[in-house]
């Protein structure tokens, strides 16, 4: 009866940069040639200017799980204990990851929307100094937690444990100082804060990693780190690239570039400050409040409802994809992606139809409110710094 244009709110995939859809269609290039070549060892060093690291990065054709079992893969042993930090779906992930792999994982769990501190990761470290490597997400995307990564870091830097970070949502949301950190293996994916479609994922492996992969004894072969580490040197990968997507990942990188990372983790910022006291404005709770992210925020549904509800009006009313709770949290929790192209429109859009979609299920609502309250973070951030004079030159 309406209009309704899907609007994808999700944390993965998220919104596609318009300038790199119309990229992929350039599609029909070979990756041995020369044209290729360029654009490849754009992609690797716009890569590392983005990530701001010296590390090396290396680029696979997978979605970002691919990243995870890589480091896994080519920097560990059958037989190895490693430390995992767990509170939510993603870091289960790196339990089931470890464990297929035969490694003996050490399990810091805490419950979905709560966080496991530096703390606790310094006393499982001093309690087991076999430890070889210890895996974290920096963003819990399943609870829109985030995890304290410099403080971990400091304390895994004072044993030989290689730090493996999960910041597939973590990149582009929040500050990850790679070198200054010495974080080890920072793991990131192009449907994220990329802007563009899944199938690449991409790991920025420090020294320290890449001496580790010539002790490890695993067997590898297509996520052989070594051999796209030599094949880069070229401008190549190892296999067939997905050509489409390294097109397209190299306007996103133009445009994250010029935008500025650290203005991009604004953004993100901001859109979750916003989000949140849209959020409170509507008398919802906030299901990670203690420790939130940036990358995606995840309410509570109203008592009594079902957020399943919510996430399918969403959709049937407006055309409006936003995420349910995973697992467990299924239909308790629905979460708003804030990662990459997302602006204060989508925003003003989004919490406007959470208004009336929570009067249509006859919860009291003040039509406006939360709005009121995204706008009102807007002002604060941008009308005043407009406002201000500048300091008249002498
Ligand atoms: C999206 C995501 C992943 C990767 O999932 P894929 O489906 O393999 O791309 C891993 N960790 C986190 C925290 C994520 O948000």
């Amino acid at each position: 009866m309406y209009i309704k244009k899907n609007r994808l709110l999700t944390p993965g995939p998220t919104p596609l940069l318009p300038q790199a859809l119309h990229a992929m269609m350039g599609s029909d290039i070979h990756h041995r040639t020369e044209d290729f070549r360029k654009v490849y060892k754009s992609v690797l060093s716009g890569l590392k200017e983005v990530m701001q690291t010296q590390n090396d990065v290396i680029v696979l054709v997978a979605s970002g799980s691919g990243a995870m079992e890589a480091s896994i893969q080519n920097c560990f042993s059958c037989g190895e204990e490693v430390l995992v930090c767990t509170a939510g779906k993603f870091g289960e992930r790196w339990t089931a990851l470890t464990k297929a792999f035969g490694l003996k994982p050490t399990v810091i769990e805490q419950p979905y929307g709560s966080v496991v501190t530096p703390e606790q990761v310094a006393a499982a470290l001093e309690a087991n100094p076999n430890i070889r490597g210890v895996f974290v997400q920096a963003s819990e995307t399943s609870t829109g937690a985030a995890h304290d990564i410099e403080g971990m870091a400091k304390v895994v830097r004072k044993t030989d444990a290689l730090f493996v970070i999960d910041a597939i949502t973590g990149l582009g949301t929040m500050p990850l100082k790679i070198d200054e950190w010495g974080l080890d293996i920072v793991i990131g994916g192009s449907q994220k804060a990329f802007m563009i479609p899944p199938g690449l994922a991409f790991l920025s492996v420090s020294e320290r990693a890449w001496k580790r992969m010539e002790e490890s004894k695993n067997a590898r072969f297509y996520f052989d780190l070594r051999r796209e580490r030599k094949n880069a040197l070229n401008g190549e990968s190892a296999w067939t690239p997905a050509v489409s997507l390294v097109l397209a990942m190299d306007e996103a990188l133009k445009y994250i570039k010029n935008l500025g990372m650290d203005n991009l983790i604004k953004n993100a910022q901001l859109l979750a400050t916003a989000t949140r006291a849209a959020a409170t404005a509507l008398g919802l709770e906030l299901f990670s409040g203690k420790n939130p992210g940036s990358s995606v925020t995840a309410i509570c549904a109203p008592a009594g409802m079902d957020s399943s509800v919510i996430v399918k009006d969403f959709r049937n009313r407006f055309g409006s994809i936003i995420a349910n709770g995973q697992g467990s949290m299924k239909g308790q929790i629905f979460r708003v992606a804030h990662l990459g192209y997302f602006d204060f429109a989508d925003l003003f859009a989004m919490v406007a139809e959470l208004e009336i979609i929570l009067a249509a299920h006859g919860q009291p609502v003040e039509f406006g409110r939360g709005v009121a309250a995204v706008q009102n973070v807007y002002a604060a951030a941008a009308l005043a710094k407009e406002t201000t004079k500048e300091p008249v030159a002498v």
